[in-house]
């Protein structure tokens, strides 16, 4: 749903960006380009599979489905990362708009980090190398099929 709404938002880029308040709001600027949004992308690359050095949304959606043949767990984390850092983003800009309420960076990326790891502590999962090294990124551990916190 937030992604319908996202989508049919006027994508002419005339509004000025509520985060930096000196971009235009395109897209590319909110989710990715703004300096808030690069914040909040380069501190969830430290909890993500392999996120790196991407350049553009389009690159990061690109090494995010490049590692979806591997039936991995880091697969499910970016994947969750993704929609959550673009669930609270567009909430914050919200937020910032229409209550004029606002939250710094880092507590934006704890938000998109507690709902990653609300989902991650209900999934069933075998359990794997790779397992383990995101359960160390997250400080879970793997038991009986599921992760759970330390
Ligand atoms: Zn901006």
């Amino acid at each position: 749903m937030t992604l319908d709404r996202i989508a049919k938002w006027n994508q002419n880029g005339n509004v000025q960006c509520g985060f930096c308040k000196d971009g235009k709001e395109s897209h590319e600027h909110l989710f990715f380009e703004c300096k808030f949004t690069q914040q909040i992308w380069s501190n969830l690359r430290t909890v993500s599979w392999r996120l790196g050095d991407e350049n553009s949304i389009q690159e990061l959606l690109q090494v995010i489905s490049s590692f979806k043949g591997q039936n991995n767990i880091g697969n499910v984390v970016n994947k969750l990362l993704f929609a959550a850092a673009v669930y609270y983003v567009w909430q914050e800009r919200n937020n910032r708009i229409f209550q004029r309420k606002e939250r710094t960076e880092e507590a934006v990326c704890n938000l998109i980090k507690k709902n990653v790891r609300v989902k991650l502590l209900s999934i069933r999962i075998r359990n794997t190398k790779n397992v383990i090294r995101i359960g160390e990124m997250w400080r879970m551990k793997w038991a009986n099929y599921s992760f759970v916190a330390v």
